[in-house]
């Protein structure tokens, strides 16, 4: 099947376009700290420039139809993959992408004016197409975790060095043709892929934003803005869920109370923002005693849950005493705190059960003294 070239391109213009006006308006209502976007939105804006600029062959000076059509679409793959280096708190790259850049551009306009060679052009822009897509996977693949939008992005570029090699080993093979507009099956399929990327590098973009934004509110509403441990709904969805867990299978797990001694006097002796700092500290040593599949929750003011799955409430003090161990290392922001343990009794038990439990056993371990744990 052989397309006609300039309809191709033209198709390809019209993506760039739809994609161009739907990722700038993305831009201006995410918020700005997801950054890239700015770039991913001037990229389908370079791409359609270039699809102009080939498809006014004939019509505009060659520089324009020809050096400036494939720049366009070079810087467009390259604002393209600095739109991902900062999507990823990565910055830079312009030092070397506008360096190649400046350099290709002398050397095109080589190739056209001073000797020109359809071939050798071919060649080096496919080449260096393939050096930038490249770069651009290997960063990704490096930097850019496993998510389905990651690995969409990851698959077209891949795809699309695919047929950037074999294009270049057929120009290699003598079988570039002689003219970008010659139909071709070889052609078809170039620019037909281009079309595609074009398309698919921008919905990938899109979704990369989304799936960003999603996982930063979903953060928000599960997680406590002060000490990031979770906050009180989404931590007791754990413990039910737990709970539902345990019954099925017969281990249970432990909660914890914990509640901060004499809090009211840190805040009145040392300010409020002291009490701020002293319970992101406290948040920060307790989850660093715990182990990745426990949950630390905030329960309301300078009170906190642990859930302890598949514990029994030997272990549970255990872990409690290193909690209390952690607190009292010297560091500037430590404070003393009550414990209140209790294990699962089995099927019959239920979340509201073992809060009380764990409440009445904080309560005793404050009229012991504080500063200790006990197990109700
Ligand atoms: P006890 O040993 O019996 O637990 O005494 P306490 O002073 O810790 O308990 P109380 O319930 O009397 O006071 C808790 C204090 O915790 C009062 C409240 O202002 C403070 N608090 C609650 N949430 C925050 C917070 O987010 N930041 C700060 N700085 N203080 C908080
Ligand atoms: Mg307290
Ligand atoms: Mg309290």
């Amino acid at each position: 099947m052989q397309l006609d070239p300039r309809s191709l391109i033209a198709m390809g213009g019209l993506m760039s376009a739809m994609m161009a006006v739907v990722l700038l308006l993305m831009r201006r209502n995410y918020p700005p700290h997801i950054r890239g976007l700015d770039y991913w939105a001037a990229a389908p804006v370079l791409w359609l420039i270039s699809t102009v600029l080939f498809s006014a062959r004939g019509k505009l000076p060659d520089f324009l139809t020809m050096v400036m059509a494939n720049q366009a679409l070079l810087l467009g793959a390259t604002v393209y993959y600095l739109g991902s280096r900062r999507f990823l708190g990565h910055g830079g790259g312009w030092s070397v992408w506008g360096g190649v850049l400046a350099a290709s551009t002398l050397a095109f306009m080589w190739m056209t004016y001073v000797a020109p060679s359809y071939t050798l052009r071919i060649a080096s822009f496919t080449l260096l197409m393939t050096v930038l897509y490249g770069s651009h996977l290997r960063f990704l693949w490096r930097h850019g975790g496993k998510s389905f939008p990651m690995r969409l992005v990851q698959v077209v570029l891949a795809t699309h060095i695919l047929v950037l090699s074999t294009r270049f080993v057929s120009v290699l093979m003598g079988r570039a043709g002689s003219d970008i507009m010659e139909p071709s099956l070889f052609q078809t399929v170039y620019i037909g892929a281009y079309v595609l990327t074009v398309l698919m590098l921008s919905i990938g973009a899109i979704l990369l934003a989304t799936d960003r934004l999603r996982t930063e509110l979903e953060h928000l509403a599960t997680h406590d803005s002060l000490t990031q441990a979770l906050n009180r709904r989404a931590v007791m969805l754990a413990c039910q869920e737990e709970l539902d867990r345990a019954r099925r299978y017969g281990h249970g797990p432990s909660i914890m109370m914990l509640d901060l001694d004499n809090f009211k006097m840190v805040n009145d002796t040392h300010g409020h923002q002291h009490g701020d700092a002293v319970l992101v500290h406290f948040a920060a040593c307790t989850a660093a005693a715990l182990r990745s599949e426990d949950r630390l929750g905030r329960y309301g003011g300078e009170e906190f849950l642990v859930l302890l799955p598949d514990t029994d409430a030997l272990a549970a003090s255990r872990v409690a005493q290193r909690i209390h161990a952690l607190l009292q290392a010297g560091h500037p922001l430590d404070c003393q705190l009550s414990i209140g343990v209790t294990s699962w009794h089995g099927p019959a038990d239920t979340l509201d059960a073992m809060l009380s439990r764990a409440d009445a056993a904080l309560y005793q371990a404050k009229e012991q003294g504080r500063n200790q744990t006990c197990v109700g």
